[in-house]
C-alpha cells in the first residue's frame, strides 16, 4: 500500500522508529481491534489507537454518557451527555483521525452475539467492569484463538496482562477459576477511583495492543503487571497456564459459551465464589452493612503481641502468594476450599484467622467454615494488603 503525503507526515514520528517503519505502519492500518467497554479503560485506548492509525476500531458499549463518567472517561465530553457512548467515542475518534474505520456496537456483549462480533477482530480488549462480561470474553477469545488484552482497576491500583493461550500464556480462568459472589466486590461508586488510574492502565493496554499488532517487543503474555499509584510502585508476577483449566486446559469441559450471569451467581444468587482479585469498575451491587467475622488489623496485632495461639489460613491462589508474604499456617486456595475444607477438621476448635489479598474471599471462606461447624473463625479485614500497610506504618522508620 502506498502512503499519501499526508499519511507520511501524520505518522512520521512513529514511522521513524526502527520497530515500525513503513511495514509496521501498514500492519497498524490493517489491524482490527475491538474495545469492549468505553469507560475509563476504553477511553485512552480509543484515543491512542485512533491516533496511531489503527485501521478498524470496534466500539462495544450499550451505555449512555453520564455526568459521573466524565471524571475519568476522557473520550467523552460534556456535550455528549445522554448520547450512546459508542457514538460519542466515534465522534471523538474521527475528530482525531478521520481515516479510522469505526464499527459501533451499541449493545451489551452476550453469549448469543459474542462469537459473531469478536470474530470480526484480531485483538480483543477487555475494558469492562463486570465479571459475566469478563468470563464471557475470556471463553470466546479462547474458543476463537484470539488474544485478550486485560486491564482492571480499583481505587489507586490496577492490573494488566495479555491472555493468549494460543501463545502459551494463561487465560483468565487459569487465574480465577471461580467468579466472586455478587456484592463481594465494591464498585467505583462505592469505593471511588482516581481518574488518572484508568488512564495509566488503559495506556498500558494500548501499548500491548500496539506491540501485538507489530509483533514487536515482549508482550505481557504470562506476566501480570500490578501498579499502585498511591505509592507509585509497579510489580510483575509470572502467571502460568493451568493444564486443568476448564476452557484452555488439556481436556476442556467448556466448548461453547455458557450463561455467564448464572455462572457469576447474578441469577442463581448465593453462589459460591471469590472476588477473583477483581478490580472492578462499576460492578454495581448490593450493600453489605454487616461484615461478619471481622478482625481488624490492629486487633490482629494485639492478638499476636499477646501471643494468642492463632492458626492462620491463607486462601490466596498459589500464583498470588508472592505478592505479600504471610505468617506460617495452612494454605488452601479459595477455589479448592469447597473440596478440601475437611482437611481443617483437626483444627475445628481453634481460633482460625483467614486471610486473602483484600479480605473478600477470606470472608466467604470464614462463612463457609462457620457453616461447617468451626467454632471461632475470623476474617482479616482488608486482607494482607491492609496488614502489610499497617506493618509498614507501625514500624518506626530507621534514620539513614
Ligand atoms: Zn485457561
Amino acid at each position: 500500500m502506498k502512503l499519501t503525503k499526508e499519511q507520511y507526515i501524520r505518522y512520521s514520528r512513529q514511522m521513524i522508529l526502527p520497530e515500525l517503519q513503513g511495514e509496521g505502519q501498514e500492519k497498524i492500518f490493517q489491524a482490527k481491534v475491538l474495545l469492549v467497554g468505553l469507560g475509563g479503560l476504553g477511553s485512552p485506548q480509543a484515543l491512542y489507537l485512533a491516533a496511531a492509525g489503527v485501521g478498524t476500531l470496534g466500539l462495544l458499549d450499550g451505555d449512555r454518557v453520564d455526568l459521573t463518567n466524565l471524571q475519568r472517561q476522557v473520550v467523552h465530553s460534556t456535550d455528549d451527555l445522554g448520547s450512546p457512548k459508542v457514538i460519542s467515542a466515534q465522534r471523538r475518534i474521527h475528530a482525531i483521525n478521520p481515516e479510522v474505520e469505526v464499527r459501533t456496537h451499541d449493545e451489551r456483549l452476550t453469549s448469543q452475539n459474542a462469537i459473531g462480533i469478536l470474530s470480526e477482530y484480531d485483538i480483543i480488549v477487555d475494558c469492562t467492569d463486570n465479571f459475566p462480561a469478563r468470563y464471557l470474553m475470556n471463553d470466546a477469545c479462547v474458543l476463537l484463538g484470539k488474544p485478550l488484552v486485560h486491564g482492571a482497576i480499583y481505587r489507586f491500583e490496577g492490573q494488566a496482562t495479555v491472555f493468549y493461550p494460543a501463545r502459551e500464556g494463561p487465560c483468565y480462568r487459569c487465574l480465577f477459576p471461580v467468579p466472586p459472589s455478587p456484592g463481594m466486590v465494591p464498585s467505583c461508586a462505592e469505593s471511588g477511583v482516581l481518574g488518572v488510574l484508568p488512564g495509566v492502565v488503559g495506556s498500558i493496554q494500548a501499548t500491548e495492543v500496539t506491540k501485538l499488532i507489530l509483533g514487536a517487543g515482549r508482550p505481557l503474555i504470562g506476566r501480570l503487571l500490578f501498579c499502585d499509584l498511591l505509592s507509585t510502585q509497579f510489580q510483575e508476577l509470572t502467571i502460568r497456564r493451568d493444564p486443568n483449566c476448564p476452557v484452555c486446559g488439556e481436556e476442556p469441559s467448556i466448548r461453547e459459551l455458557i450463561d455467564y450471569e448464572e455462572f457469576c451467581g447474578l441469577r442463581a444468587h448465593e453462589g459460591e465464589g471469590l472476588e477473583g482479585y477483581g478490580f472492578q469498575e462499576g460492578y454495581g451491587l448490593i450493600e453489605r452493612p454487616d461484615l461478619p467475622y471481622g478482625l481488624r488489623v490492629m486487633e490482629l496485632d494485639q492478638k499476636m503481641r499477646a501471643e494468642e495461639p492463632l492458626l492462620f489460613l491463607d486462601v490466596r491462589e498459589e500464583w498470588e502468594r508472592s505478592i505479600y508474604p504471610f505468617m506460617d499456617g495452612i494454605h488452601i486456595p479459595y477455589s479448592k476450599l469447597h473440596q478440601e475444607w475437611e482437611g481443617l477438621l483437626p483444627h475445628k476448635d481453634r481460633e482460625i484467622v483467614v486471610c486473602c489479598l483484600f479480605g473478600w474471599r477470606s470472608r466467604e471462606a470464614a462463612r463457609l467454615l462457620t457453616s461447617k461447624g468451626f467454632k471461632d473463625v475470623l476474617n482479616l479485614e482488608g486482607g494482607l494488603e491492609e496488614w502489610t500497610l499497617y506493618q509498614e506504618e507501625s514500624i518506626p522508620k530507621k534514620s539513614t
